[in-house]
């Protein structure tokens, strides 16, 4: 199932139906090139949470901490050379969170990631976006159900 996102605002839309949703213990992984609008998708939940700081991507430091109502976990982990790297960082709080988690670049953890990762795939095209969840666990099932039911572009 496709969500088609024309521009920011729908993208705005997007990011509230699953911030509406979100539950403690849930893992994103956002698949997508680089200039996608993964972290844009990040910031947009990340406010309707209610985190106050904005939030920027954590290319460098592998991750960014934001508490709030609900902890937002912020991963980019575009700079892994090799999976094993991830051990450098307290990865299981971050893969098994008390709040909630954002992975970009996910697949460079291959092999550390947990099951019940709810993958959500960007793909540009042209002028617009594809949304799409891949992952077939209940969560993500029960996600696309809600975005299915709630989201208008
Ligand atoms: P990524 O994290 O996937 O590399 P970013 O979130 O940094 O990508 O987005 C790159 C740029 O694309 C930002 O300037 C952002 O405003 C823009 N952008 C993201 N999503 C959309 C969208 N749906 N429509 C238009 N511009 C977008
Ligand atoms: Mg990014």
């Amino acid at each position: 199932m496709k969500f088609i996102i024309n521009n920011l605002g729908d993208l705005e839309k997007f990011a509230k139906i699953l911030a509406d949703n979100i539950k403690k213990g849930d893992v994103f992984s956002l698949v997508g090139d680089l200039g996608a609008g993964k972290t844009t998708l990040v910031q947009m939940v990340g406010k309707y949470l209610g985190i106050d700081d904005y939030i920027t991507s954590p290319t460098f430091s592998l991750v960014n901490i934001y508490n709030g109502d609900i902890d937002l976990y912020h991963l980019d982990l575009y700079r892994l050379e090799s999976p094993e790297e991830i051990e450098n960082i307290d990865f299981e709080t971050y893969f098994y969170p008390d709040g909630i988690s954002f992975i970009e670049w996910a697949e460079k953890a291959q092999g550390y990631l947990p099951d019940k990762l709810i993958e959500i795939n960007i793909k540009q095209k042209e002028d617009i976006r594809e949304l799409e969840f891949f992952s077939d666990t209940d969560r993500a099932l029960e996600l696309e159900r809600i975005m299915d039911e709630n989201f208008s572009n």
